[in-house]
């Protein structure tokens, strides 16, 4: 199975619906921390690149939603995040190492673990 596929099947997504028309990124809140925006995650995943497994976007993207109210084609592009987020997960790397995480809330402990750990 190819990239663009596993993604697909991962994220439920369409990648071809979108026409690279750059709406999500224009209101991503999280953009300025990104090095790819989210309409080029979308295309690189559809060229195959997989440089974009290991990009920062998909672990900034703070799954806001914002894009796919923007979108005109419907994407959902926190679930594309998260799929390349679980492609990299279920190498067992994890992105974080909990153990060094100090002074931080109960919540926000449980919610890294979810979303940056295997
Ligand atoms: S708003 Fe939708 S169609 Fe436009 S670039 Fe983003 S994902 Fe693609
Ligand atoms: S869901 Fe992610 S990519 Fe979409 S607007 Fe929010 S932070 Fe940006």
């Amino acid at each position: 199975m190819n990239l663009l596929e596993k993604v697909e099947e991962l994220s439920g997504q369409n990648l071809y619906a979108c026409y690279q028309c750059g709406r999500c990124s224009a209101g991503c809140p999280m953009v300025e921390q990104m090095d790819l925006l989210p309409n080029q995650v979308i295309l690189l995943v559809i060229r195959g690149d997989q440089s974009v497994v290991e990009a920062k976007t998909p672990w900034i993207c703070a799954e806001c939603y914002q894009c796919f109210t923007r979108c005109p084609k419907e994407v959902d592009i926190a679930k594309i995040m998260e799929a390349l987020r679980l492609i990299k997960l279920r190498k067992n790397i994890d992105y974080i190492k909990l153990g060094e995480l100090k002074n931080l809330p109960q919540i926000a402990l449980v919610a890294g673990a979810r979303k940056y750990t295997g």
